[in-house]
């Protein structure tokens, strides 16, 4: 979608600090860390949330969280401990409506969330 900002990251338009990349999705850094580690995971397909997902499309969010496990390792913050979040629709703080999981780290996070 032209108009939306992780497609034009996907697509190379907009350039972005890349932390990993596959067929089906791309990490990049946040342009507004809100911990030591953040990180976005997208998938390539434009999905407004999760309200827009189909049967089809779980194997997808499957590999998200298994991307998210394989960097929390290879980065060394798995032991210590990291979020994966998804905000879906502005009451709940989405402010970029193409799909994605924020990936954070390196600092205590509280529960329950503000
Ligand atoms: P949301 O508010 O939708 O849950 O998350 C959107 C995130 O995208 C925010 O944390 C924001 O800092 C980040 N963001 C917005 N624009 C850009 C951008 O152009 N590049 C990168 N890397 N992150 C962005
Ligand atoms: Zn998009």
């Amino acid at each position: 979608m032209q108009d939306c900002i992780f497609c034009r990251i996907i697509s190379g338009e907009i350039p972005a600090k890349k932390v990993f990349e596959d067929d089906r999705v791309i990490a990049v850094e946040d342009i507004a860390p809100a911990a030591p580690v953040h990180f976005l995971i997208i998938p390539k397909k434009h999905f407004v949330n999760a309200l827009d997902l189909d049967p089809s499309d779980h194997e997808l969010i499957g590999h998200v969280y298994q991307v998210a496990a394989s960097l929390a390792r290879e980065k060394g913050f798995a032991e210590s401990g990291f979020r994966i979040v998804s905000n879906n629709n502005a009451g709940a703080g989405q402010s970029v409506f193409h799909i994605h999981f924020h990936v954070l780290a390196g600092r205590h996070f509280a529960w329950p969330p503000g």
